[in-house]
């Protein structure tokens, strides 16, 4: 599909580069297109176990996880499976195997408690599960309150692991033999995966990404403009440790997808602790590190991370939350200026919009520049539909591009308020300057952003005002010098009432996933401001908190 946009004004910004040529394929198709270059190289090593696949053993399994889904488990075309996997080397054959049948995929935090699991479950109407052997219990309970049983399949990831009881093991499934037709194979337009993400406002979404949208995303990560993507050759294959979670956006597209494409070495970690991720920059000496700005801080500060671990990096790519200029500056100063700072910008919705396509007029603290085949306009945060803003001027950003979703699964009403005439509006506040380099300066959305994870504070409210005894209440983020920013929560009572607020502390936290814990503090308030129409007004409340606070 050639994209080529006929609609240009003054103000709206596009890539220097000219558009790129998207081929009408499937994600699976695409990325299984360059696997024969050399199929004998590894795709994906475990960190922590050694385990590990060479690209055409990923592409095998992948096709045999296809049969088996659709023969032995029957399941069918648009048929919705949830993944709900830390990083393992396994999660790209789960996905492209699951995509190749033809079923789509929601990809799940598998730190979730057992609510949030079930909630994407039930609103997805999931299927089948993957997920690992040690988190049965977890995956038991939330199977006991689905509407109908579903088979689970599991990932034994240390030798001493076995098959729950009733659970399919996923080495077993995948040794099939038996010749399939190919009536099912997806086509361009079908959704592929479906991971979550409040959007502007509410609780979380689906979020609809076709074939198409990622094959897009990938075509426009490896244009030989982005400065730090490096495909494989005979004498060079990129070995990228991977921490930032698959099923994030950022994980999945930039990480998972895009390197598998370009035929990288991705490293999984399935989680973070300063000694393993310092042992892998040790053993597989990095050129390329993708993270959030917490493992940044960490890079920049923790005094295990020395010159030494730093001397092979060239890039460090940043994303997901705001990095400041200095934050950069500090971790370039450390590498003795060796390294370079790169940041991107992107949402669940787009998931990257913005780049450092070439070192051309960088400036630190930009998110970089529009990639190919995208369009940024700014516009007035008072009237979406008025005339795009000029250079330097500040508002809302708006994105068009073959990135971005299709839109919210089972929702018109987000769907549509999402999208103003076409344009993906992103709930961001920033600008771009005379060289198109884009900066991010705050969030209209009510979204806060907790070590690059989304916090929904619709769904903390909705918990909080079931506590006994409270009548109202509201989530802001207030920033924190090590995750960006956390939750913080206004609460009013009921009269003549008063409340426990550890108990309340504590109810929370039993309730949500670790970073979604009240880490800033409660307040009990006479009335939480609200507009002429009932809106909450989180900013007047996150003006008072940084005027009393810092
Ligand atoms: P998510 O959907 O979880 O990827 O969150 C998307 C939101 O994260 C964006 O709408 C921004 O508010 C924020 N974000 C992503 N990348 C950056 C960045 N480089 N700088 C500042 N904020 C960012």
């Amino acid at each position: 599909i050639n994209i080529s946009f006929t609609c240009y004004s003054s103000n709206i910004i596009r890539s220097r580069f000219p558009d790129i040529v998207i081929p009408d394929v499937t994600l699976p198709e695409y990325i299984f297109s360059n696997f024969n270059k050399f199929p004998n190289k590894i795709a994906v090593e475990c960190a922590e176990t050694g385990r590990k696949y060479t690209f055409e053993e990923l592409r095998r399994k992948s096709i045999n996880l296809n049969k088996a889904l659709r023969k032995v488990l029957k399941l069918k075309h648009d048929d919705i499976i949830a993944v709900i996997l830390p990083n393992v080397p396994e999660y790209p054959i789960c996905i492209l195997g699951s995509l190749l049948a033809n079923l789509k995929v929601t990809t799940v935090n598998p730190a979730g408690t057992v609510d949030e699991i079930k909630r994407q479950m039930i609103d997805t109407d999931t299927k089948a599960i993957f997920t690992v052997c040690s988190l049965e219990n977890h995956i038991r309970q939330v199977i006991r309150t689905l509407p109908a049983p579903v088979p689970i399949i599991t990932i034994k990831t240390k030798t001493t692991d076995t098959t729950p009881e009733g659970f399919i093991n996923f080495s077993e499934l995948l040794d099939v033999s038996f010749a399939i037709d190919d009536k099912y194979l997806a086509k361009t337009n079908d959704i592929a995966i479906i991971p979550y993400s409040s959007g502007t406002t509410g609780l979380q979404k689906g979020v609809l990404h076709s074939h198409s949208s990622l094959v897009s995303l990938i075509c426009q990560l490896r244009s030989p403009y982005v400065v730090f993507t490096k495909p494989t050759t005979e004498n060079f294959q990129e070995t990228l440790p991977v921490v930032l979670p698959f099923f994030h956006i950022y994980g999945f597209t930039s990480l998972l997808i895009t390197q598998l494409s370009i035929m990288s070495k991705i490293v999984t970690l399935s989680k973070f602790t300063p000694e393993i991720f310092v042992n892998v920059l040790e053993k597989h000496k990095p050129r390329l590190l993708c993270v959030v700005p917490p493992l940044f801080l960490f890079l920049t500060n923790s005094p295990l991370v020395t010159q030494k671990h730093l001397k092979s990096v060239e890039y460090v790519f940043s994303g997901a939350a705001p990095l400041g200029p200095k934050d950069e500056e500090r971790l370039v100063i450390k590498s003795e200026e060796k390294l370079q700072v790169v940041q991107g910008y992107g949402l669940t919705e787009a998931p990257v919009v913005t780049v450092n396509s070439n070192n051309d007029h960088y400036t630190a603290g930009t998110v970089g520049k529009p990639l190919q085949n995208t369009e940024i306009k700014v516009v007035s945060v008072e009237n979406a539909l008025a005339e795009p803003l000029a250079k330097n001027e500040e508002g809302e950003i708006f994105v068009r591009g073959p990135q971005v979703m299709c839109g919210y699964y089972n929702n018109p009403k987000e769907t549509e308020s999402t999208f103003v005439n076409g344009w993906l509006r992103t709930g961001d506040l920033g600008y771009y300057d005379e060289y198109n380099n884009v900066y991010i300066k705050d969030r209209l959305k009510e979204l806060i952003k907790v070590k690059g994870y989304q916090v929904a504070p619709a769904e903390l409210e909705d918990l909080i005002r079931s506590y006994p005894n409270v009548t109202d209440a509201v989530v802001i983020g207030i920033p924190h010098e090590k995750y960006g920013e956390v939750p913080r929560a206004y609460i009013t009572l009921k009269p003549k009432t008063n409340i426990n607020l550890k108990s309340l502390e504590e109810f929370v936290s039993s309730n949500v996933s670790t970073y979604k814990q009240i880490q800033g503090g409660f307040s009990i308030v006479d009335s939480i401001p609200k507009t002429a129409s009932g809106k909450y007004l989180r900013k007047d409340l996150k003006v008072q908190y940084l005027k009393n606070n810092m």
